[in-house]
């Protein structure tokens, strides 16, 4: 083997080699530069001791400041037994009593809240808005000789959203305060430390979303201010909800299920718990998501109907289940989502299937009485935004309950033109509603007995269609069926369900759409009407068109807390 040459490579220049020195100008920068590095040091000194002498002398050094990520407080601040905590909604309530601002100095307060905006009015005067829990106030920082002018300055910058901790003096202001909710009382500022500190630049304002949401193609402007589309507030969501309208939406959003759990448990009703995730699309296989599951793949449930009946043939007698559904639709309407809170229930009755809308009926108005003694002022708020007339109750055993044939000749003597057995579109049962309303004078009404051809294959026929039944038309005829309708739009559907396994084969098979009873997603719901099940029906009503409808909102993505949509799955 050829002996390679070892390539040396030298640590030093070899002697001899030549020096060449920088040239006279490159001399002549470095040292501009090094003058100027030095300047920039003495100056940056020289901030530094300004600094350190105006916090030396601060007097508020201690009274203001950001809080340490751990949020420890402040060792020096008041302890609970010396400040009352009062957060900004009570505020007005325990001050209310005039007394309480005028002991000597003024009581004193201890409050955590958000800021909706500071500003500076001198070196010497700010002035900050706080609010929380859609109270707002207005406070006063004035340099004093207990409150340097540092801590002014400090607080008139502090960015608006940002979350403080504030101790005050809790006075009556000169004039009341005509751009907050408490106007006889104001805040004198003795510290406040920021809690949570928020970026100066934030992609939208609260104030933004508490406008009402644009028109389609009017986003542009209304007084000189552009209009924040829904898909921004959307994307912001988190700043979205701290709107006022918008926090009281999920105020009563968790109204109307409390309310839901509540009736139904005084009727006897079960909560339940039903699966999600599936082995197969039972319910006919359309508008179900399909996700992997592990080696194979699972199947998103799109409402629990095959699960609450089987736990009624269980003998739970009645049930009801508050979840979430999930729709493959790809529906981009202002009614629907991918995935809603359903809430449903099924009963087992004694003599008639309208015992079970009777009940739903009752549920309903107790759900409608209920958000107008418990949300009165939640409702309207919303409805100061968003404009719409009042929700037109009928009395209580009063609800027009009209068999689906009515609602054709109704529609037809207002000009439309149908068939007997059509289903409805989106504009005609809007009209229907609207045609209700003016004869009824009511927003809420039943559409009962719709045709067996339009419905799932576990619908009851009506006897009248049992009794004509022609193997040869096996669809046509009428069913123990029923809508539910708010301002003309559907909010639940309901039937009396099949009870008999062998009729339930037989309609599987001879539906529109038929399905294999045997299959893996319906043999166990077979089953169990094979094992003695009683007469039973029930609904699923969907939530926030609950909550759409009883505000006038118009859009159902602003009852959800994170909307999910064909085009939208975050945040
Ligand atoms: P629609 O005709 O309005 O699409 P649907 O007949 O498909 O509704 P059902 O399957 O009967 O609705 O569901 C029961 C209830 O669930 C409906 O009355 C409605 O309140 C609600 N709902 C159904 N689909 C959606 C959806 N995609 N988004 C929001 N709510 C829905």
């Amino acid at each position: 083997m050829a002996e390679q040459a070892e390539r040396v490579v030298p640590l030093t220049d070899p002697p001899g080699a030549e020096e060449k020195g920088p040239s006279k100008s490159a001399l002549k920068k470095a040292a501009k530069e090094k003058e100027k590095a030095e300047k920039a040091a003495k100056r940056q000194a020289a901030e530094e001791a300004q600094k350190k002498e105006a916090e030396s002398s601060d007097i508020s050094k201690n009274d203001y400041g950001e809080l340490p990520m751990d949020g420890a407080w402040p060792s020096d601040f008041p302890s609970k037994e010396d400040v009352p905590r009062v957060q900004l909604p009570q505020l007005l309530e325990y001050f209310g009593d005039a007394s309480r601002t005028e002991t000597p100095g003024g009581p004193h307060v201890v409050f955590r809240a958000s800021v909706e905006n500071a500003r500076s009015q001198s070196a010497k005067l700010a002035f900050i808005v706080f609010s929380r829990g859609g109270a707002s106030i207005q406070a006063v920082v004035a340099a004093s000789d207990e409150l340097s002018r540092q801590m002014v300055k400090f607080c008139s910058s502090v960015p608006a959203e940002s979350y403080v901790l504030v101790h005050g003096l809790v006075k009556a202001p000169k004039e009341p305060v005509k751009s907050t909710t408490i106007q006889n009382l104001e805040v004198h500022v003795k510290k406040l430390f920021v809690e949570g500190k928020a970026e100066a630049q934030l992609p939208m304002q609260v104030a933004d979303a508490e406008r009402p949401i644009p028109v389609e193609g009017e986003e542009e402007a209304v007084d000189g201010r552009p209009i924040v589309t829904l898909s921004t507030r959307l994307n912001n969501r988190v700043i979205d909800l701290r709107a006022k309208h918008n926090q009281a939406i999920f105020a009563i959003k968790d109204g109307v299920v409390a309310l839901f759990e509540e009736f139904l448990r005084s009727k006897g009703f079960r909560g339940i718990q039903t699966p999600r995730l599936l082995g197969s699309a039972s319910e006919g296989g359309a508008n179900v998501f399909e996700v992997k599951y592990f080696a194979t793949k699972a199947f998103l449930a799109q409402s629990p109907q095959l699960y609450k009946q089987m736990l009624v043939a269980a003998r739970f007698e009645k049930v009801f289940e508050v979840g979430p559904v999930f729709r493959a639709e790809n529906s981009n309407t202002a009614r629907h989502l991918t995935e809603f809170t359903g809430l449903d229930m099924e009963m087992e009755f004694e003599e008639d299937y309208h015992e079970v809308v009777s009940l739903l009926e009752e549920l309903m108005l107790f759900i409608f009485n209920g958000l107008k003694d418990r949300y009165a002022r939640e409702t309207d708020l919303v409805r100061s935004i968003y404009h719409v007339e009042d929700f037109k109750l009928p009395s209580a055993g009063a609800v027009p309950r009209l068999p689906f044939s009515e609602g054709i000749s109704m529609l037809r003597a207002a000009g439309e033109e149908l068939g007997d057995f059509d289903d409805l579109s989106t504009p005609q049962e809007k009209r229907l509603g609207a045609l209700v309303l003016e004869k009824y004078g009511s927003d809420f009404y039943v559409l009962d007995e719709f045709p067996l051809a339009i419905r799932p294959f576990y619908t009851m026929p009506t006897a009248a269609t049992q009794a004509s039944y022609n193997p040869a038309s096996p669809n046509a005829g009428y069913s123990n069926s029923y809508d539910f309708f708010m301002r003309g739009q559907e909010i639940m559907s309901g039937a009396q369900r099949i009870h008999n396994a062998t009729f339930l084969e037989q309609r599987m098979r001879a539906h529109e759409t038929p399905v294999d009873p045997m299959g893996e997603g319906l043999r166990d719901y077979v089953a169990a009407f094979r094992a003695g099940a009683p007469k039973h029906g029930g609904g699923g009503i969907g939530l926030e068109r609950i909550v759409m409808l009883w505000l006038g909102l118009p859009n159902v993505r602003l009852a959800s807390l994170f909307p999910r949509d064909p085009g939208r799955l975050t945040p």
